[in-house]
């Protein structure tokens, strides 16, 4: 079994589970005592969701998974820095996980506020911050600039995972580890994956 194979299962997985979601189908699969009490053994968690905060896109939920089937780090705007690279690593690093999946999203409120130019207060500006280079490509592209701006962040986040140093560049480029993007649509249900 190669590790492409096992990457390419695990985004099986996830796409299954999200079918599920969106048919209302749910397994809710891996919640029950039996298997909490055999999850304290560790974990093996076969994919990294790297999505945002917004309390309507929960991985757990819209791919129908369990305790210690995802290691998931939320951040608004599903941006990185190096604490998220750090905890990205150490799935990849120690946990084994072959998979990561950038999980953007429809009406996304961090990226609205990156596209609409506003310089909130407080730490906020950080996030927007991160977000401006997706905006200011986005708005050169034609068709809706939030929805561009959306899957453009997807897409810079993916290429600053993937070219992260030392530990995560060196597993992609050995085709170790495999790092895509993902688009939620908040109406639908549905997950597509972003070439
Ligand atoms: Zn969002």
């Amino acid at each position: 079994m190669t590790t492409q194979t096992n990457a390419e299962r695990a985004l099986k997985k996830l796409l299954q589970g999200n079918k599920r979601f969106v048919a209302a189908n749910a397994r809710h699969p891996n919640q029950g005592i039996k298997h909490r009490k055999e999850a304290t053994k560790g974990q093996k968690p076969f994919a990294v969701i790297v999505g945002c905060s917004d309390s309507r896109v929960p991985p757990e939920i819209i791919f129908d998974q369990g305790l210690g089937d995802l290691f998931i780090i939320r951040v608004a705007g599903n941006i990185v820095d190096d604490c998220v690279l750090g905890s990205i690593e150490y799935a990849v690093g120690h946990l084994g996980t072959d998979l990561v999946v950038v999980l953007g999203h429809g009406k996304c409120g961090a990226i609205t506020t990156a596209v609409n130019g506003e310089t909130p207060h407080g730490h906020i500006g950080s996030i927007v911050k991160a977000i401006l280079p997706a905006v200011k490509k986005a708005k050169q592209e034609s068709g809706d600039v939030l929805e561009n701006a959306i899957r453009t962040n997807v897409r810079f986040v993916v290429d600053r995972i993937k070219s992260s140093k030392p530990i995560i560049a060196k597993k992609v480029n050995a085709k170790k580890l495999h790092i895509i993007g993902a688009y939620y649509d908040i109406e639908t249900g549905e997950v597509s994956i972003i070439e």
